[in-house]
């Protein structure tokens, strides 16, 4: 009786194991291609042309900047959460607003909104240098952390409010802002070079319009460019509103 059931025993183990039953390995995700497929996929096809953005987005690995359980789904065609209930912004929002910037190689852009680090990356292959201000402090360490991780060394990671800006390193050829305030910051504007550009998301918790200005003869030229979703912006813009 009890040799029957050792033979049972050892056929169903021996089925399960031909099976690979328990141990089936996870399918493995080329990242790699589907980065390239995300360029192709979700920019080109929607009208993002400038050479050297597509290139930067085709270089810079996203899965480097998202935690590690969400790798697999690092090309998706959406935001992602990177903790402390913020979100790195879906790749065709970054290469856009980064596409409208229309970066030079010697320029000096200031980011609002650090978040993964990410859009800083980005910014770091196509400009001189990057200056980027994000407000809670675990993820400025984390996004500092990453970009020194891939030898990014013209990235200056600041953690604080970036409603004031960054007074001491302005002023700026471009600003890009990654969260939404109901209205343009000041500091900002001020800190803005004349002929550069800010790209920044105006607008309430729902839905905000992604403004484009541009400083000319001091004044600012506002173009309305896309509907967006960004997390709010804290700090003095909250108290302000
Ligand atoms: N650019 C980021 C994503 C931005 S998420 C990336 O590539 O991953 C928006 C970020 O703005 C959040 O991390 C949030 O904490 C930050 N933020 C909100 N208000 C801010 C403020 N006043 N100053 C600086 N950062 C702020």
């Amino acid at each position: 009786m009890c040799r029957v059931r050792r033979v049972w025993q050892f056929l169903i183990l021996a089925v399960l194991a031909a099976s690979g039953c328990g141990q089936k390995p996870a399918p493995v995700v080329d990242l790699a291609s589907e980065r390239q497929r995300m360029v192709q996929e979700q920019l080109m096809s929607r009208g993002i042309h400038e050479e050297r953005v597509l290139a930067a987005m085709a270089k810079v690995p996203r899965e480097e900047f998202v935690p590690k359980e969400t790798r697999p789904a690092s090309y998706t065609d959406q935001p992602l959460p990177i903790g402390y209930s913020q979100t790195i912004s879906q790749p065709y929002v970054v290469a856009f607003m980064t596409e409208q910037l229309q970066l030079k190689r010697d320029a000096r852009v200031l980011e609002i909104g650090t978040g993964s680090g990410y859009q800083a990356a980005i910014l770091a292959e196509l400009a001189a240098e990057v200056y980027t201000i994000e407000i809670i402090e675990p993820l400025a360490k984390n996004a500092e952390a990453t970009l020194a991780r891939l030898s990014y060394k013209n990235v200056h990671v600041k953690a604080g409010d970036g409603y004031k800006g960054w007074p001491e390193s302005a002023p700026f050829d471009a600003v890009i802002v990654t969260c939404a305030p109901d209205h343009v910051p000041q500091p900002l504007v001020d800190q803005l070079k004349e002929g550069g550009r800010m790209i920044i998301p105006v607008g309430g918790l729902g839905e905000q319009e992604l403004y484009l200005l541009e400083k000319k003869n001091g004044q600012l030229e506002k173009r309305t460019v896309l509907p967006v979703r960004f997390v709010p912006m804290t700090g003095e813009a909250a108290k302000r509103q």
